[in-house]
This record gives C-alpha cells, sequence and structure tokens, in this order.
C-alpha cells in the first residue's frame, strides 16, 4: 500500500475527513502533512499499515483524533492527551485570550478549576511567567496527565492540586479565577457524539448549570477586591449565567463569542472581594 492508497481510504479530496487521514498518517511515519503530500508514491511497511488502519478504524468508532495521536495543538502549546482528559477546544482559546487583556496584577494568582490536560493554566503561564498559577482536577488521572504537560512545556511555576471545585484548596485568594467546567445537559444528544471523552468534563446537573453555580457562588469568597472570573459554558447559556454573576453581587458582567460565533464565556469581577 502505498501514501496515495492510504489516503484515499478516508474521505473526498479536501474534506475535513481526508485532513484527518493526512494527520493520522504524518504522524505515523513521523513527518509533516505538506511533506506526506510530496511522497504519495511511497510504501508503508506493515507497522505502518497496521497502526494506520487501526487508527482509521479507532477515526470511524467517532474516535477524536487527538486521542489516536496522544497530543492536540493549543494555543502555542503540544499539550499531551489521555482518555481521562476533555480534549481541548480551539473555542476555549477565546477565553484565554480575554483574561490576557484584563488589568491584572503584574504577579497575579491565577486559579483554573477543572483543568484537565492543564490548556488554559498552562496557556496563561506560558504568556505570563510572573503570575502564580494553580489549577485543580478532581481525577488524579488527569492530573498526571497536566502535570506532564507543565514540564513538558518547562512551566513549573504552575502547581497542581486534586480537589474538586475549591473544596480542597489551601487558604488562598486569587487576582482571577477561570474554568472550563462541564456545561451539556445530560439528556443533550449533543452527548452522543462525545462518548469518547469523560462524561464528568462535559455533563452537569440541572440543565448543565450546576457546576456552574458552584464555580460562581464560591468564587465570592475566593476572589481578592477587583477580581475577576471568566467561565466558558453552553451557547445558549449567556442568560442564565449573567443572572447568576449578578446575584452574586459581580460587576462588568461580559460575554464574548467563540470563533463560530456563539455565545461562549461570560466574565465579570467581584469588586467586594478580600483586601489582601
Ligand atoms: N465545548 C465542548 C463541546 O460542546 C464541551 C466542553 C465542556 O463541556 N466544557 O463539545
Amino acid at each position: 500500500m502505498q501514501v496515495v492508497d492510504a489516503l484515499n481510504l478516508r474521505g473526498e479530496v479536501d474534506s475535513y475527513e481526508r485532513q484527518e487521514a493526512i494527520w493520522l498518517l504524518a504522524h505515523l511515519l513521523e513527518i509533516d502533512g505538506l511533506s506526506l503530500k510530496l511522497r504519495l508514491s511511497q510504501p508503508l511497511t506493515d507497522e505502518q499499515r497496521t497502526a494506520y488502519l487501526d487508527g482509521l478504524a479507532r477515526l470511524e468508532k467517532n474516535e477524536p483524533l487527538a486521542y489516536i495521536l496522544g497530543s492536540q495543538p493549543f494555543w502555542t502549546l503540544d499539550l499531551k492527551v489521555t482518555p481521562d482528559t476533555l480534549v481541548p477546544r480551539p473555542d476555549t482559546e477565546v477565553l484565554v485570550e480575554q483574561v490576557l487583556a484584563l488589568d491584572l496584577p503584574r504577579q497575579a494568582s491565577v486559579l483554573d478549576l477543572g483543568t484537565g490536560t492543564g490548556a488554559i493554566a498552562l496557556a496563561l503561564a506560558s504568556e505570563k511567567p510572573n503570575w502564580a498559577v494553580w489549577a485543580t482536577d478532581i481525577y488524579a488521572p488527569t492530573l498526571e496527565v497536566a502535570r506532564d504537560n507543565a514540564q513538558k512545556h518547562h512551566l513549573p511555576q504552575v502547581q497542581f492540586f486534586k480537589s474538586h471545585w475549591y473544596d480542597n484548596l489551601p487558604q488562598s485568594h486569587f487576582d482571577l479565577i477561570v474554568s472550563n467546567p462541564p456545561y451539556i445537559a445530560p439528556n443533550d444528544l449533543h452527548l452522543e457524539d462525545l462518548q469518547s471523552e469523560p462524561l464528568r468534563a462535559l455533563a452537569s446537573a440541572d440543565n448543565g448549570l450546576a457546576d456552574i453555580v458552584e464555580i460562581i457562588q464560591g468564587a465570592t469568597e475566593r476572589l481578592k477586591a477587583q477580581g475577576w472570573l471568566a467561565i466558558e459554558h453552553g451557547f445558549d447559556q449567556k442568560q442564565a449565567v449573567q443572572a447568576l454573576f449578578n446575584e452574586a453581587k459581580f460587576s462588568q458582567i461580559q460575554t464574548i463569542k467563540d470563533y463560530s460565533g456563539n455565545d461562549r464565556v461570560t466574565f465579570a469581577q467581584y469588586k467586594v472581594g478580600v483586601n489582601i
């Protein structure tokens, strides 16, 4: 089997499916996608062919390519991902971009709740070496992946804690709290397409809002005065999330859209947080 035959096994030319085949095969041949296209007549070894066909079968079962490759680009980082972690989405970069534009102290203390691969925490730490970044996850094997990613990208200033939201954190207050929590309603049909990813990172009770409620309410005891909270949420949750921020006495409540034009991140300031 030559490279060209292998690629023809998946999708039409120029389709996303074909692009995934190119990424998969390029990964197995340890070259980039462009070089692969210049080697269309190269024969695959038996080992490459078996690994490629195995990868295609996993894609057909709706497994994310990132789990097959073992990594996913996010921001400027190439992050290790495993089935214990959600695959970082480009839309979450909107949150990163937004909080980097806030007016925060030079040595801000920052908390990322439910860090998964470490995506948000590590992206922020990579841009702001003076920030003290804390990151939590409820599941120890997930935290191991996040720690590997911190090591891989030489970001030792990120500290990791196993914690359910704020439950297990050492007493501390933050200038910024960020989170991409689970926010899909448990009965949302969209979950069927996401079956390879951990449900605990995707679905939340009360129409997808239960964890967001905990995070917003808990933030009032964990933010410094003038501190900010930024949360990713579902495309149809803007009003509910803004109302929760309002009830918790946040000000400057704003929602921004993701790259597809959906409401995706709401952030706000807590003027009356702890003065320290
Ligand atoms: N945005 C993701 C999706 O809908 C879900 C991420 C999350 O629940 N935090 O595919």
